[in-house]
């Protein structure tokens, strides 16, 4: 294989640049990482890992807070044609087990702080441990600069693993989804185009790296675009508001958008300097949509992805942004909707299941053949587990999960429909809608709601509210208040927690 037909996504992201003195990350410390520095660490890492005797296609696993050093851990992974496996920091030693045990990597780089703990885990399957605290310091730090930057980027075929992300496995076990080279490459270069990316681009990069939205979206479109992005451990709005005076770009989940709103410091004038907004990973209210709009003059893009997918749709960037949907299917990639039962394209406007097929799906789940069957059609397309409907004017709009329709009584019922009305009364902040066991509706619908702290709205007002708007099997058979509504770190609502609490509430 000759240099031009490596398909390595290391070389497809570095080879062809020239300006290496370019700054391509600085942190909220004060360093200034230059391509070329990251070239030469990812070099470094690269040489010890090969080292520790990491060969092509073996699996580094690294559960390590964010950091640059992290990132660069990822880049010489892929670098040395091995496979990267970055792991939730929030894993328990008892879920690591899982993971580890699944995905036998051949190093493991962890915080300091659970070296051993996970050092146990990794006799297991003979995995050798390197440590990389969130300064960026370890064993791993402290062999990188004994070792050489100059390293040969092992060849890899388009089709070859450059990553496993194991999915967040709220309904059963966790699955690893193995995505290629080309999978990375083809959807951050779609993006770069789509979203505009040159290299004037400054991004805020305030999400987690162990996820498809910071490690690829964020991190590889910056990077294919030769742009810089600012590096913030984690979400703090007042300081993404400062930064916004010399940035371009935010991507951030929903919960970005709904925090920097509560900021009086959030206004038309603190976001001058910004050409776009993005925002996916979960749903983002269409009233979120418009507060931020009137707020900041700023329409936020909303795109739809996920990790065995990488990004299917986005908004356009001239064009409507459509609140509460998702956008076009990206160029090359194709979005249809089936019905679930028997896998038939509907027409359009109508809610089923929505499949996916392009150069940016998956290749698979890691040693699970019987799921990946399961989960692609005939024709290639990726049943993605989401139900929604393309609109007339070719929108895709998320309906929610299947795995969170509710059956009542032998009807379906869309939560999403259900959360839309009850958000639309006055003092309701936002609302979550589950079904659980019922003894005569074999599951009830359940709303649970977050309301205004000086809201007056009860359990009569909101079914009140309701009636005549809703068919009456929609309709919630209780409506509980809460505080908030539990959330994971990129935003997405925990229903299967809700089912948890409320499980019993119908029981007599
Ligand atoms: P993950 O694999 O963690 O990225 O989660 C992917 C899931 O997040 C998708 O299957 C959707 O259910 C949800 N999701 C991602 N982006 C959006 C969006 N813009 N609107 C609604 N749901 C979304």
């Amino acid at each position: 294989m000759n240099a031009s037909a490596n398909a390595n996504l290391f070389s497809r992201l570095f080879d062809g640049l020239t300006d290496t003195g370019r700054l391509a990350i600085e942190t909220t410390d004060g360093a200034r990482i230059s391509y070329a520095d990251l070239i030469a660490q990812a070099g470094r890492v690269a040489n010890v890992l090969v080292a520790r005797g990491v060969k092509p296609s073996d699996r580094v696993a690294a559960q390590t807070e964010k950091s640059v050093e992290a990132l660069v851990l990822y880049l010489a992974t892929v670098r040395a044609g091995a496979v990267y496996l970055p792991l939730n920091t929030a894993y328990t030693l008892a879920e690591l087990d899982y993971f580890i045990g699944d995905a036998e990597p051949s190093l493991i780089v962890c915080d300091p702080s659970k070296a051993e703990g996970i050092g146990k885990l990794a006799g297991k399957v003979n995995a050798k441990v390197e440590t990389l605290d969130a300064d960026g310091k370890g064993s791993l730090t402290e062999a990188a600069a004994k070792a050489s930057p100059d390293f040969v980027t092992v060849a890899r075929a388009g089709d070859d693993l450059a990553a496993i992300l194991y999915t967040s496995g709220t309904t059963g076990r966790s699955k690893g989804a193995m995505l290629t080279h080309d999978n990375l490459a083809s959807n951050s270069l779609s993006l770069v185009e789509y979203w505009r990316f040159t290299k004037d681009d400054v991004l805020i990069h305030a999400l987690p790296i162990y996820h498809t939205h910071g490690l690829f979206v964020a991190s590889n479109v910056t990077l294919f675009a030769r742009a810089s992005m600012i590096f913030l451990p984690k979400l703090d709005p007042e300081l993404i508001i400062k930064l916004m005076q010399r940035a371009t770009v935010l991507m951030g989940v929903p919960t970005f958008y709904t925090r920097l709103l509560q900021s009086p410091n959030l206004s038309k004038d603190s976001t001058s300097h910004m050409r776009l907004f993005i925002s996916g990973s979960a749903p983002l209210l269409a009233e979120t949509h418009r507060e931020w709009s009137a707020r900041t003059g700023h329409a936020v893009l909303e795109r739809y992805g996920m990790t065995e997918t990488n990004m299917n749709t986005s908004n356009p960037y001239d064009g409507d942004r459509v609140p509460g949907a998702v956008g076009f299917p990206l160029p090359g990639v194709s979005v249809r909707v089936t019905d679930p039962e028997t896998g038939e394209e509907m027409a359009r406007d109508s809610i089923g299941m929505i499949e996916v097929k392009g150069p940016n799906v998956f290749k698979g789940y890691w040693r699970m053949p019987e799921k990946t069957e399961a989960e692609f059609r005939n024709d290639g397309f990726f049943i993605t587990g989401d139900l929604g409907k393309i609109d007339p004017r070719g929108y895709v709009h998320i309906i929610g999960r299947g795995k969170d329709l509710v059956i009542s009584g032998g009807f379906n019922v869309y939560p999403k429909e259900v959360e839309n009305e009850i958000d639309a009364i006055p003092g309701v902040v936002e609302s979550a809608v589950i079904g659980v066991p019922h003894a005569d509706f074999g599951e009830g619908v359940t709303a649970v709601v977050v309301k205004d702290k000086a809201a007056a709205v009860d359990e009569a007002a909101v079914v009140d509210a309701l009636d005549g708007r809703l068919a009456k099997f929609k309709m919630p058979k209780r409506v509980i208040f809460v505080d908030d509504l539990p959330r994971n770190t990129m935003g997405k609502v925990q229903k299967n927690v809700l089912r948890e609490s409320y499980k019993d509430i119908y029981r007599k």
